[in-house]
């Protein structure tokens, strides 16, 4: 997946390229295209007309920025960033915003996708949409890299809005980064904590929202593991990426008894077959914003994470981990998505036929766009919940997504990825037909 950023900082970026090519699938699939064959295949299933079907796959709007930076040297750098909005059809855009050196058109617009679908199986009311920035931030100064989010939000400002479009941390965006956005926009706009979600609990984020993600995935956990018959106490958890998702999933599956015995992240990782201390993982981490340099268990690659034999596998880093190839060699019962897009439809139909249930994104990962939701409707009310409420709602909403999702699955006798989209575009059409037909 390495590319080199900085001659694609200053490319020209055609509109309907098929991106980067092998990103997320043996098979040559970008993610759109491997994204939309999971849409087909439930679109079939729901009977949905061709033209709605055209109309909810494509996206409603597209925005390519370039945004100069003045960089410490006095060099004038440009960067390029994307805001793509989905579909609204059942409420505002929303969707993180990701500072990454992979990011391109092709990748924001299938995580854009993914987000409609997304809040629709949550039944949120929000629609989906994305941004992203190509840049490696761990090389920007800290003033450089607020010259880059102000600079990308003034330019996206016209599009962006509380009953629009509202934005929220993806990879390698954190609250602070949060604080920048709504600071720029409010330069314009006056004071509008709604315009962005994730933000510090000081400037109206939500209680609960960092952890929210994590907190979502381990839930559905639960939900899966009872359906499964696996005891959550005795049994064993690798996760891939160590990042607010990762960290948060396992500190919580280890809350739970879980042993989790893998965690990596972009440096590698540790192994321990006894349990690690995630704890103390989480305090080496933040010290250091990496795993590397932690002593106490042995090293573990981020390939032999994924091949690890364990109980719950959860990537939360990047999409497009497991290909085929490594699909095969996988030893777990349960998947849990924990990141965007880690599977190929080929890595999905080997899991099927290995008898892995695999909890898809579109509802695994739906924790922090549930209470992203809560942050907004907190900030347009004005009004603050407590911890224990948010994490109350959360639990209830991601229990009955996944009720819903697997009474589907089990009646139609298909994978929950496939129910999760039956779901999403049913509702997605419902409103469709509702509003425009
Ligand atoms: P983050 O930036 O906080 O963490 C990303 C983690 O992945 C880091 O530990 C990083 O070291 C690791 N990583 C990066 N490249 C890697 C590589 N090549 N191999 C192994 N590890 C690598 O990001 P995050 O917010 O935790 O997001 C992780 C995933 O979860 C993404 O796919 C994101 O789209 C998805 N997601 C995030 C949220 C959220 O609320 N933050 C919500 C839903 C889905």
């Amino acid at each position: 997946m390495t590319k080199n950023a900085s001659s694609r900082k200053l490319s020209v970026i055609e509109p309907q390229r098929e991106s980067h090519q092998v990103k997320n699938s043996a098979a040559g699939d970008s993610p759109l295209k491997s994204l939309n064959r999971q849409f087909d295949l439930a679109a079939d299933i729901v009977g949905l007309e061709p033209d709605l079907r055209e109309l909810l796959k494509a996206p409603y709007r597209e925005l390519h920025v370039q945004i100069p930076v003045k960089m410490d040297s006095g060099r004038l750098e440009i960067f390029h960033g994307y805001r793509i909005q989905h579909n609204a059809v059942r409420g505002p855009y929303k969707g993180g915003i990701r500072y990454h050196q992979d990011v391109d058109r092709d990748e924001v617009l299938a995580l854009a996708t993914l987000m409609s679908w997304k809040t629709a199986v949550v039944d949120i009311p929000f629609g989906g949409a994305k941004g992203g920035v190509c840049v490696d931030p761990q090389k920007l100064s800290k003033r450089e890299l607020q010259a880059l989010t102000r600079g990308f939000i003034s330019k996206i400002d016209l599009i962006i809005g509380p009953h629009r479009d509202i934005p929220a941390p993806d990879v390698n965006t954190d609250e602070k980064i949060m604080a920048w956005m709504m600071d720029e926009y409010g330069k314009k706009h006056g004071y509008c904590p709604g315009i962005v979600t994730g933000k510090p609990v000081a400037l109206g984020g939500s209680l609960g929202r960092k952890e929210a993600t994590g907190r979502g995935v381990v839930f559905t956990i639960v939900e899966a593991a009872k359906h499964l018959k696996l005891e959550l106490k005795n049994a064993t958890a690798v996760v891939q990426g160590f990042g607010n998702v990762g960290s948060h999933a396992a500190l919580f599956l280890h809350e739970l008894g879980v042993k989790v015995i893998g965690v990596t992240d972009v440096s590698g990782g540790f192994y321990d077959k006894k349990g690690l201390n995630i704890p103390e993982l989480i305090e080496h981490s933040t010290k250091y914003k990496t795993l590397s340099g932690y002593v106490k268990a042995d090293s573990l690659s981020n390939d032999e994470a994924l091949r690890t034999a364990c109980d719950i596998l959860v990537p939360a880093a990047l999409g497009g981990v497991f290909t085929a190839e490594v699909a095969r060699e996988v030893e777990c019962k349960l998947i849990a998505e924990g990141a965007n897009n880690p599977s190929t439809v080929e890595a999905d139909e080997i899991f099927e036929k290995k008898g892995i249930l695999v909890i898809p994104d579109i509802l695994c990962n739906a924790g922090g766009v549930t209470v992203s939701y809560f942050e907004w409707a907190q900030n347009l009310q004005q009004y603050r919940w407590d911890v224990d409420k948010v994490n109350e709602e959360l639990e209830k909403i991601m229990t009955r997504a996944f009720s819903e999702v697997h009474k589907i699955a089990t009646e139609k006798k298909i994978s929950l990825r496939t129910a999760a989209f039956v779901l999403a575009i049913e509702r997605c059409a419902t409103a469709t037909r509702l509003r425009v037909l």
